[in-house]
């Protein structure tokens, strides 16, 4: 694959961690996190998060319209799909009527100020539960596996989110989605990638999902 760097090289110490964290942090520079179920009416307790909830569509008017008030500027968004018809390569992903998709346009039309980030992972929307598309052994095939997810990131910048952030662990995904058409600098909007994948947080993130 062409790609100009490995980088998971430069984080798997916790020492060369430490030296690319952020040391400082305001509450703007946060994003809350959304758990978006598709159910529309949902309400859902979440066992790992006390206080927390999975939301439907026709709920985030009510749960985000206080935050924003108290200045909430910005969220992220994962999917938690309980009725998909799941496959190998996560078509459920980027369905139009799935519920990130759905949410995105909602909270677009809710909050015009309000900045969106979406989680872009497959591992929800696939058959096998992993972040990508699989070689008949079952390993990870990797390059239709970014080739997916960045079809998957430009479906959620087509539908207005700001910021799409795959937390997959694969070599070459940011610049498959910088240089698909609709991404690169010519495009009719740019959203901004952003790494969640490091492995800590990776873990982190699929246990949110509970
Ligand atoms: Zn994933």
């Amino acid at each position: 694959m062409d790609i100009s760097s490995i980088l998971q090289g430069g984080y798997q110490h916790p020492l060369s961690r430490s030296w690319q964290s952020r040391k400082q942090l305001t509450k703007s520079m946060l994003m809350y996190p959304i758990f978006i179920s598709d159910n529309p009416e949902a309400s859902e307790t979440i066992p790992t998060l006390p206080n927390q909830r999975r939301w439907g569509i026709n709920k985030l008017e009510d749960f985000l319209g206080p935050l924003m008030k108290k200045g909430l500027g910005s969220v992220i968004l994962f999917g938690v799909p309980s009725n998909c018809a799941k496959d190998g390569k996560g078509s459920p992903a980027d369905d139009p009527s799935g519920p990130v998709i759905l949410a995105i346009k909602k909270l677009r039309e809710l909050f015009p100020s309000l900045y969106i980030a979406c989680d872009v992972c497959l591992c929800e929307y696939t058959d096998h539960g992993h972040c990508g598309l699989l070689h008949k052994d079952g390993t990870i095939d990797t390059t239709p596996s970014v080739d997916r997810i960045a079809e998957v990131a430009v479906s959620y910048a087509r539908a207005g989110a700001h910021c799409v952030a795959p937390s997959d662990m694969m070599d070459g995904r940011i610049k498959a989605i910088k240089r698909a058409p609709y991404m690169a600098p010519s495009g009719m909007q740019q959203a901004v990638p952003l790494l969640l994948g490091t492995g800590n947080v990776t873990n982190y993130l699929h246990r949110l999902r509970d």
